[in-house]
């Protein structure tokens, strides 16, 4: 079952320009999907795109059997929450409390429930303290933990995740990858669409699509892509930290299979010395 399927897809903001060139893509239900891509290849216009945010592309967005359209969109809206990098731009409500409420609002949750649900998200984020705050007055990592729980508090089949941890220091990131899998364990039917720079991150995804000036350039497995000697010099892509330790074992002929963990490659590195 596809959770998005994307056909033909173009899009521009202005008449001379092309931002999203003839994009087709589908992501199954319950995958965890990584976009990669340089500043400016089109990751940010693609997710908006999915949400309904830009109309007048050319093409189709399928949401599981539903298609983006006019009629449409307060279902999908229903379904799909996102998380854009700058979370100022989304807050709503006076309070932390209010905020996440705000995102229930119309769904005729009772106010006991829709209270506890409050609190159970703001908990799961680490922000249960704060819930009485302003959202204004919280720190940069603070309002991306609020933002996420705005997002997951839906309970969405889709969550789009739009650098939504560039604030977070390293321990605040891991917290909130250790939330989003989590709760991919508790509803194995929830598909994730993380756009990051962050190889790292993007490697722990089931799947990375590589966009490049608007187009899908690569698909696959991060063990597979990010092991692509070409297309890694082709997209002068970064490349995570567990596979540059395997690049330096095979460089050594040293053998490691797929199922080996970072523990493993690191013991396999101390043989070196
Ligand atoms: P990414 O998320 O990969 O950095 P974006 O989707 O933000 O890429 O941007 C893709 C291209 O679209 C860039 O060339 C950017 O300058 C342009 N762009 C983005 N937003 C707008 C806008 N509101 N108006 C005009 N051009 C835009």
């Amino acid at each position: 079952m596809k959770a998005l399927t994307i056909s033909n897809l173009s899009y521009s903001y202005q008449a001379d320009q092309i931002v999203i060139d003839d994009i087709s893509l589908d992501i199954s239900k319950g995958k965890y999907v990584s976009l990669l891509g340089h500043n400016g290849s089109g990751k940010s216009t693609l997710a908006k795109l999915i949400v309904g945010l830009l109309p007048n592309y050319k093409g189709k967005i399928m949401i599981g059997d539903l298609e983006l359209n006019e009629k449409n969109i307060s279902k999908i809206r229903d379904k799909i929450a996102i998380v854009f990098q700058n979370p100022d731009n989304q807050f709503i409500g006076i309070t932390v409390e209010d905020d996440i409420a705000f995102s229930l609002e119309n769904r005729n949750i009772p106010r006991e429930k829709m209270i506890d649900l409050v609190h159970e998200y703001a908990k799961k984020v680490g922000m249960s303290e704060f819930l009485s705050k302003e959202p204004a007055y919280l720190s940069g990592g603070q309002k991306q933990r609020v933002a996420i729980a705005d997002a997951l508090v839906i309970n969405p089949e889709i969550l789009i995740l739009d650098e939504a941890t560039s604030m977070l220091d390293p321990r605040g990131k891991k917290d909130i990858l250790n939330l989003v899998k989590k709760m991919r364990e508790e509803n194995p039917d929830l598909t994730v669409i993380s756009i990051t720079h962050d190889v790292d991150e993007a490697f722990l995804s089931d799947e990375v699509v590589l966009l490049e000036k608007g187009k899908v350039v690569a698909q696959g497995r991060p063990t597979d892509l990010f092991g692509n000697e070409k297309i890694i010099e082709k997209y002068n892509l970064a490349i995570p930290f567990e596979i540059a330790i395997r690049n330096v074992l095979k460089e050594y002929k040293i053998e490691t299979n797929e199922s080996d963990t970072l523990e493993d490659l690191g013991e396999k590195i101390c043989q070196l010395r």
